[in-house]
Formats: C-alpha cells, structure tokens, sequence
C-alpha cells in the first residue's frame, strides 16, 4: 500500500517525531498551520474515521492521550490547543491515513475566534 504515513510509521520517510508508542506515532506537520502543529496516527492504517470499526474506539483514546501528553511537553496545555481531524473531501482531508493535528501556540482562528 502506497501511504505516506504508512511509511513514516515504518521509518522510511523521516519525520520529527515527538512521541511513539505502542499504539501511536506523533511527528511535527511538514508544513505547520500554527507554531506548534503536530500530526498523531495511529500505527495502524485506516484511511478516516468513517473507516474505524468498534474495536478502534480505544485505539481513538490513545490518540487523545497521546494529544493530552504532547500538549503538555509542548508547553501549551494551559494556552490551549485544538485537536482537528479532517474526515473527507470537504473538510479538506488530503492524506488518507487517520490522523489528527494539534494545532496551538497562538490564537487559533475558526471555530469561536
Ligand atoms: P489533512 O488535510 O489530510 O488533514 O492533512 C494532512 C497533513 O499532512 C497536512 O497538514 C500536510 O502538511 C501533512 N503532510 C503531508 N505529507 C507529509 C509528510 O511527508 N510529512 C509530514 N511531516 N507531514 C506531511
Ligand atoms: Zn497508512
């Protein structure tokens, strides 16, 4: 299969890395839309959340306490920070393997600006 964050997950494309564990891998956005702009995936390849089964719901939890760890390592959990996933065409999702961004490190525009 021919997926980018596939092969950053196997460490054939690099990346920045910040945390990895079992479950998930989290990398700085090769083009960051904020001053901190991390990518969290899980290691396992599905291509969207309309692609998670139920037994991907924990593996969905593990990303949100990976988001919950980087904040804090980033020094913005008390700034604040956005987690977005893009889930098809019109909310702009161009890689097609899950992952989230977790956008921070200023005043973020959008929802509630
Ligand atoms: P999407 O629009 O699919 O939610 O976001 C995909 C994100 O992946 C974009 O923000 C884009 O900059 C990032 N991206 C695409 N290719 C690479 C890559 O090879 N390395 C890294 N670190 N980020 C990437
Ligand atoms: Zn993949």
């Amino acid at each position: 299969m021919d997926c980018i964050f596939c092969k950053i997950v196997e460490g054939t494309i690099p990346s920045k890395k910040v945390l990895e564990n079992e479950h998930v891998v989290a990398f700085h956005d090769i083009q960051p839309a904020a001053p901190v702009h991390i990518l969290i995936i899980p290691k396992k390849h599905f291509a969207g959340m309309n692609d998670a089964q139920d037994s991907d719901w924990p593996l969905i939890g593990e990303i949100h306490r990976a988001a919950q760890q980087i904040a804090k390592e980033q020094g913005v959990a008390e700034t604040g920070y956005r987690l977005v996933n893009n889930c098809g065409k019109d909310a702009g999702q161009v890689v097609f393997h899950l992952h989230y961004h977790l956008l921070a490190g200023e005043k973020l525009g959008g929802l509630n600006a």
